[in-house]
């Protein structure tokens, strides 16, 4: 296997039936971006700057964020790389930085881009950071935990103000900036047109909205195994968020545990995702599956299934068969 993964690696992946697919890496530390080469990844979907912060014993300065992103941009060699803007509450705490003392309940609680908004001062320095080092080059960002629309139109005043303040200083800005949004919270699901307007992508975060989707905690293993990614409803959720990105024409990707078993991904490329982004170890596994599967075939059979008022088996054992029937 590791032989196949190996020969696959420099190999565009593309399924069995010509359909062409973004196998993208998630990182976020020094250590991750070796695995950009060595893994044959076509870029960087998520890059969680929040793990820099995590690692430190104080706020890096805006210098040390800034050489630290070149050189991330540096190591992808022109290859695209998304970077989150910090993601930190909920179950990722910064010990130098005091949140509220208590909350009930952190993943609902004061994190990402809420936190961001309240303290503008930690966007503001990430961007700095960020544009300079992305001068001369694509940059791309996105927001975390984003629940309604004001707070991208909030996050992108705060961007452009940085774009206009180094540009009058005479910096050399990035030759085109994206902002995206993460899909991980469902109250997106109900303005998905309006989202799509709103971005210039989307990435949906599938840990966190399976999470607040199904209301268990992602953490919590007494529940691991209990609900399913892979069934109707969730099933139908993804292929929504799909469809609206193809109608607007606005990119989205997958980043999420989903995204990285061979099994998983196939459904998601069946229904409709052609960006997915995984740990680099699962590259070669789904660019093997990817290259065994009628992309096609397999949309219909999902379709048929998902419409379908009660499915003769589970959504997870109807793939099955079908990946089985594939080899
Ligand atoms: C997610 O929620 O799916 C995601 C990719 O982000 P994180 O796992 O860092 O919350
Ligand atoms: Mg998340």
């Amino acid at each position: 296997r590791q032989q196949l993964y190996r020969e696959l690696r420099d190999k565009p992946a593309v399924s069995k039936d010509g359909v062409a697919v973004d196998l993208l890496m998630n990182a976020g530390l020094a250590v991750d971006l070796p695995q950009l080469a060595d893994s044959g990844a076509a870029g960087i979907g998520l890059f969680r700057t929040e793990l820099q912060f995590m690692v430190a014993s104080t706020f890096p300065r805006a210098e040390t964020q800034e050489r630290f992103y070149r050189d991330v941009l540096d190591a992808t060699r022109g290859k695209p790389v998304t970077f989150r803007t910090i993601d930190i509450g909920g179950d990722k705490v910064l010990p130098y930085f005091k949140t509220v003392a208590h909350e009930e309940n952190p993943a609902l609680g004061w994190r990402a881009v809420r936190l961001t908004l309240d303290r503008p001062g930690l966007l503001r320095s990430q961007m700095r950071a960020l544009l300079r080092a992305a001068a001369g080059r694509e940059l791309r960002v996105m927001l975390p935990m984003v629940t309604e629309l004001g707070e991208i139109e909030r996050s992108r005043e705060i961007i452009d103000k940085e774009v206009t303040h180094l540009s009058r200083f005479g910096h050399l800005l990035p030759t085109s900036l994206k902002v995206g949004a993460m899909l991980e919270v469902p109250s997106l699901l109900f303005q998905l047109d309006e989202l799509m307007q709103a971005v210039d992508f989307v990435s949906v975060g599938s840990n966190d909205l399976f999470q607040f989707v199904m209301a268990t905690d992602r953490g919590n293993s007494q529940l691991a195994d209990r609900f399913d990614p892979l069934s109707v409803p969730f099933m139908r959720v993804l292929k929504q968020i799909a469809e609206a990105g193809a109608r607007s024409d606005t990119p989205v990707t997958l980043c999420g545990e989903l995204a990285g078993k061979p099994i998983t991904a196939m459904a998601l490329i069946g229904l409709g995702y052609r960006s997915i982004s995984m740990s680099s170890a699962s590259i070669g596994p789904v660019k093997a599956m990817l290259a065994e599967l009628p992309v096609r075939a397999l949309a219909s059979f999902i379709d048929e299934n998902l419409a379908g008022v009660s499915a003769r088996l589970p959504m997870r054992a109807l793939l099955q068969t079908f990946a089985d029937d594939c080899g």
